[in-house]
């Protein structure tokens, strides 16, 4: 597949410091279609499954767009949940890092409304929020949308589950449609979010990133419920417990490579890290020895791991999850090589049970989950 690098984005230089910081290798497959599209200021549908990097698909090109110096409401991002609504204002957040004057805030229920109103007050140019709290602020007048130049129906599909419809039209209603962009964004889309998009959108351009149908080599593979800040303590204990001549660890982000990396040497393990930011002498360097087994734990992102073809691997440990179906099976299709046994596990926070879903469903097999203790 076509990789796209963000700096080939046409970005501020302030956004592409905030992605570096955050370790973002590349864009995904949706990011790299669907930002200059959103940039370009037109109507957007896009659909691609969970875990796919949807939110900065349209938090990239909303930065690029707001006006710092103008403190009224400019976007307004309908999220499904509370925490959906926080993780979203959170990296949207991380990405305007080095961009002055832009203030984010998420609104949702269950949130006493006086301190929302009061933080609405001191001015928020995207707003981030569930559809009933925002309807409410809506008829309120506590946020007001004479400024509002964006929309974004974000996870429209749960949105609809949840019974949102009502509220999510109305909001658009209150939205000057004049100049208004439209954005939404699905896992699917079921018929109510096409009439949505039929009665809201103009010319809207659709932008679909479909999985392609992948075999999925016959390995061992399980999964573990691991919160974040246990991950580190379980993958010592797995890799203590199988004693592995040669593993590969994976990981989202640079960041995260280098972090764990330099946790597990300092913990006493030969490992090393591998990914795109590091120089070629480097990365042969660490192949070698790799290779030679002088490394037994080679730490990679899924881009530095394309093509790795290494003999004798047999434990491939998912530190994070994959960001889609290709990338899970070109993972633990590194093990397992010509008929040998392989084990792969994937180290599930239960806050990404529905990625783990979602690649049950690619794979159509149920992966077992395991117990540390077992
Ligand atoms: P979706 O909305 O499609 O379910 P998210 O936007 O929530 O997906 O992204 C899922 C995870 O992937 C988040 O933790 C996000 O920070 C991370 N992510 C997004 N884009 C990238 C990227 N280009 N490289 C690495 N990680 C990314
Ligand atoms: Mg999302």
């Amino acid at each position: 597949m076509e990789t796209v690098r963000f700096d080939e984005l046409d970005l501020y230089p302030q956004v592409l410091r905030a992605i570096k910081e955050m370790g973002f290798e590349e864009a995904t497959p949706i990011q790299s279609q669907a930002i200059p599209v959103v940039m370009s200021g037109v109507d957007v549908i896009g659909q691609a499954q969970t875990g796919t990097g949807k939110t900065a698909s349209f938090g990239i090109p909303v930065l690029h767009k707001v006006d710092p110096n103008n403190k009224k409401t400019q976007v307004i991002i309908l999220s499904p949940t509370r925490e959906l609504a926080i993780q979203v204002s959170e990296e949207i957040r991380k990405l305007s890092k080095y961009m002055h004057g832009v203030k984010i805030l998420p609104v949702y229920g269950g949130q006493d409304i006086n301190r929302q109103i009061k933080a609405l007050k001191g001015g928020a140019q995207i707003i981030i929020g569930t559809p009933g709290r925002v309807m409410d602020h809506l008829r309120r007048k506590t946020i007001r949308c004479e400024a509002v130049n964006t929309i974004v129906l974000d996870e429209a599909d749960e949105m609809l589950n949840m019974g949102f419809r009502e509220d999510i039209e109305t909001i658009l209603e209150y939205i000057p449609e004049e100049g208004r962009q439209t954005v939404l964004f699905s896992a699917t889309m079921p018929k109510p979010i096409l009439d949505i998009t039929k009665k809201y959108q103009h010319d809207a351009v659709t932008i679909k990133v479909v999985k392609k149908e992948l075999t999925v080599p016959s390995i061992e593979q399980y999964y573990y419920d691991v919160k974040r800040k246990d991950k580190t303590e379980v993958l010592t204990r797995l890799l203590d417990y199988y004693n592995p001549k040669l593993s590969l660890v994976f990981c989202n982000t640079k960041k995260m490579v280098d972090e764990l990396s330099e946790e597990l040497k300092s913990r006493g393990y030969m490992a090393e890290g591998l990914h795109g930011d590091m120089k070629q002498a480097q990365r042969d360097r660490v192949m070698k020895a790799f290779r030679s087994g002088r490394v037994e734990i080679l730490i990679a992102t899924d881009v530095a791991a394309r093509g790795i073809d290494v003999d004798g691997v047999t434990h491939v440990f998912n530190y994070e999850l994959p960001q889609d179906i290709e990338s899970y099976v070109h993972r633990i299709g590194r093990t397992g090589r010509a008929g040998k046994d392989g084990y792969t596990c994937m180290f599930v926070d239960p806050k990404n049970a529905r990625t783990l879903e979602q690649i049950e469903s690619d794979i159509k097999y149920q992966i077992p989950r395991r117990n540390i203790e077992d």
